[in-house]
């Protein structure tokens, strides 16, 4: 992270700080609430069948909306902008967005969440409007266990050429997400190293968390981290690797021989709130400060009744000021059932 005092900040009051003096640097963007999976451990079916009341439209803001907002969060020090749902590639004309955002003076990474399912036909687009790389979510090269985990009949293959059709745009680093939950995918680990090593891709495997309120989460169902990757060293021998930068999310390991880095997401078994820089952003303008938070701040209202950019800014000053979010830290059997924002409102 570099020391030099950032030139856009002259005469502002730099970038503000929260309660545990941590630093927004990452902005999730949720663009849209829908998606066309259901995955379980999200948006399990069974409670967001096809009947089930999305956002309306009037409600979700507009690209320019979005970009005005994220200019913001820049000038606040953030670097990286996310942007994610739901799943973002069923919002139409989506690299409309990315060439705005793309624009933003001090976007210094600008990546993409999504399932892959639209990768095949949106990959070129998005990579010639300004994305730089892609993360897709995939829990399994088993096609039957694909079809259970993101809760959809549609073929893994989709997804997999998606996946070839964002490294053949040039979107780089490929990672992909995993997300393990015992009794149903843990046989996949070690294929899936095996696949993304052979392939060239960062696999990243995210520990089952009990986000939102809908997917029934117990910590029986959770495989450590630590059991992850001693699966993964039995199979290809590993050794750790440093951040790449602090507050990165992933712990990172290289395969001995070379072959490449995965990472594992722990925040059940290795919390890492203490230097968690992530604001998001939900697809009707709410700031969230926290991944588990009930509640946001409502930037949309002051937005569309003509505050300006200071104002804007100060309720964001505020807001994470006032911020000492650290639910993984203190996640406990008195806090599964604590009201939460569901996941997909915005973004992992
Ligand atoms: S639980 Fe909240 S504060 Fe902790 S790392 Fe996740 S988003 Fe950040």
């Amino acid at each position: 992270m570099s020391t030099t005092p950032d030139p856009r900040l002259q005469g502002h009051a730099g970038p503000p700080r929260d309660r545990l003096g941590r630093l927004p640097r990452d902005l999730r963007i949720s663009v849209t609430d829908r998606c066309n999976f259901r995955c379980t451990y999200c948006m399990p079916a069974e409670i967001f069948g096809r009947d089930f009341a999305f956002l309306p439209r009037s409600e979700i803001l507009r690209y320019e909306e979005i970009t005005r907002l994220a200019g913001i969060f820049v000038r606040l020090g953030v670097e990286k902008l996310r942007i994610t749902g739901g799943e973002p590639t069923v919002r139409r004309d989506l690299p409309d967005l990315v060439r705005q955002l793309a624009s933003i003076e001090g976007v210094r990474d600008l990546t993409l969440t999504t399932n892959g399912s639209a990768l095949r036909t949106l990959a070129a687009p998005l990579a010639d409007a300004g994305l730089h790389r892609v993360t897709v979510s995939l829990d399994s090269l088993d096609d039957a266990v694909f079809r259970a985990m993101s809760g959809i009949d549609m073929p893994l293959a989709r997804v997999l050429d998606g996946i070839a059709a964002a490294r053949a745009a040039g979107l780089a680093p490929v990672k992909i997400n995993m997300v393990v939950r015992r009794g149903v995918n843990e046989a996949s680990i070690v294929p899936m190293a095996r696949w993304a090593r052979d392939a060239g891709f960062i696999l990243r495997y995210i520990e089952y968390m009990d986000v939102g309120t809908a997917n029934g989460w117990r910590l029986d169902d959770v495989v450590p981290g630590a059991e992850i990757i001693a699966l993964v060293d039995a199979a290809f021998p590993l050794e750790d690797l440093q951040p790449n930068y602090a507050g990165e999310v992933a712990n990172r390991f290289r395969y001995l021989d070379g072959a490449g880095e995965i990472g594992v997401i722990a925040s059940v078994t290795a919390p890492f709130c203490g230097a968690c820089s992530r604001a998001r952003l939900s697809a009707e303008g709410e700031l969230f400060t926290c991944l588990f938070a009930a509640h946001g701040t409502d930037l949309r209202a002051p937005l569309r009744s003509g505050v300006d950019d200071a104002g804007l800014e100060a309720r964001i000053r505020a807001a994470w000021g006032a911020r000492d979010d650290r639910y993984s830290e203190l996640r406990s059997a008195s806090t599964v059932n604590l009201p939460r924002v569901e996941m997909f409102a915005i973004g992992g």
